[in-house]
């Protein structure tokens, strides 16, 4: 008797979009199974960033546990930032919990590189080189034969046309499909984790296109959530009888409507000092109470932990109770930016919370929270990107089940 369980994973897509395209018939296959099983929208991590998410997800575990709160982070005693990858995850992912389980894992953003594992394991994003996203290293001629892509090259969306970047889309979705079909029959594994990306890709540069029917490529929008329809069916139409069929994503998307530049408002309500000279957070100076890493992580520069760390154990709560004041007073055009204040010991727990930063802003819908360090102004217009990530993520299991209030942390306890 096997007990399979195969997870698909589209990152970036959001509950609301898959909700509506199966209700219209785009995603036909979806709908069906939605109707019978259980579908809900789920909480993406915090922040709802794919290397947090996915961490969550493989792990089981909050940041406080696996560490990751983001794609970047300030190395200790310095100001330089670092990006960590899989090696800094400080929790086992499933797949190393029950070794003697076979697993194929495909496209995990944030698994790279990839470690020996019992099966085979190509990562994600962000994977700078093929050999190394690869374990065992003797699938990597079956993966240049199929002319395996890590990801798109979104460069293209801004030098070339619309027309050739969904051209890429469908051909880079087409190479994934062909690699799920290929290692489902090659192996016999227990465990089938298979993530596509290009969901999030469309969502960030293209979101717009969805919003507006009448755009000229709304057509080709919606032709490649059918594209995923089918790989959808496909999946379901091998299923064993007893196989349970997970398919979920990291995190949502929407509109961007206002970039903000949380640095720049810190700067301005007198909490970060800059220097003229050096270069991004190293401009910082001993006057400086606070900063922001992207998303909306907000640290306050301890003494004794940064470089010109100001703020003492004794005035640590008094400058978050100020802090957590000005956020909540931060507006465009009447709108509140913010939507919700946590601090690190509300939402996190765990031998990694010394990393966590001490608050965490959640912004209201179509606000970008930027952290860029120097900018003039604190709204600025975005003129690259079209969509951003929000909360709402989604889940589907073939199961009639009761998920409460799902979670990225309880996604590996469906698994059996
Ligand atoms: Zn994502």
């Amino acid at each position: 008797m096997t007990n399979r369980n195969i997870i698909l994973g589209l990152d970036g897509v959001p509950f609301e979009l898959i909700d509506n395209l199966s209700n219209k018939g785009i995603m036909p296959n979806f709908n069906e199974l939605k109707k019978d099983y259980t579908f809900k929208s789920m909480r993406s991590s915090i922040p709802h960033i794919s290397s947090v998410s996915w961490s969550s997800i493989i792990t089981g575990k909050n940041p406080g546990e696996h560490g990751i709160y983001g794609f970047s982070e300030i190395i200790e005693n310095t100001y330089s930032l670092r990006f960590p990858n899989f090696n800094a995850l400080k929790s086992k992912p499933f797949w190393h919990k029950e070794p003697e389980k076979r697993y194929v894992i495909i496209n995990v953003p944030f698994t790279y590189p990839a470690r020996e594992l019992n099966g085979i394991h190509i990562a994600g994003f962000v994977a700078l080189d093929l050999e190394k996203a690869v374990y065992p290293k003797k699938i990597l001629p079956i993966l240049k034969r199929l002319n395996y892509e890590i990801d798109i090259d979104t460069k293209i969306a801004q030098q070339q046309s619309i027309d050739i970047f969904f051209d890429e889309l469908i051909r880079i979705l087409n190479i994934r499909k062909k690699t799920f079909e290929l290692f489902w029959n090659k192996l016999n594994w227990d465990n089938f984790l298979g993530v596509i990306t290009g969901s999030d890709r469309i969502g960030h540069f293209l979101w717009h296109i969805y919003e507006d029917d009448t755009n000229q490529y709304h057509h080709r929008f919606l032709e490649f959530f059918r594209e995923i329809d089918n790989i959808i069916g496909d999946i379901n139409n091998r299923l064993k009888e007893d196989d349970k069929f997970i398919i979920l994503s990291d995190h949502g998307m929407e509109q961007i409507k206002q970039n903000v530049n949380l640095n720049t408002y810190l700067e301005r309500e007198g909490y970060l000092r800059l220097s003229e000279n050096l270069k991004k957070y190293n401009r910082i100076i001993k006057a400086s109470k606070a900063f922001v890493l992207e998303p909306g992580r907000v640290y306050l520069n301890k003494k004794g932990k940064f470089p010109n760390g100001s703020v003492d154990k004794e005035s640590e709560i008094e400058v978050i109770d100020e802090l957590k004041i000005i956020f909540d007073d931060l507006k465009f055009n009447k709108q509140k930016i913010i939507k919700y204040i946590y601090e690190k010991k509300d939402v996190y727990t765990g031998k990694m919370l010394n990393r966590a930063p001490d608050l965490i802003l959640i912004e209201n819908k179509g606000f970008n929270l930027k952290s860029s360090i120097g900018k003039i102004e604190i709204f600025e217009e975005e003129n690259k990107f079209s969509g951003k990530h929000n909360e709402n993520a989604f889940i589907f299991v073939n199961r009639d089940i009761d998920l409460r209030i799902p979670t990225v942390e309880n996604i590996i306890g469906l698994l059996r």
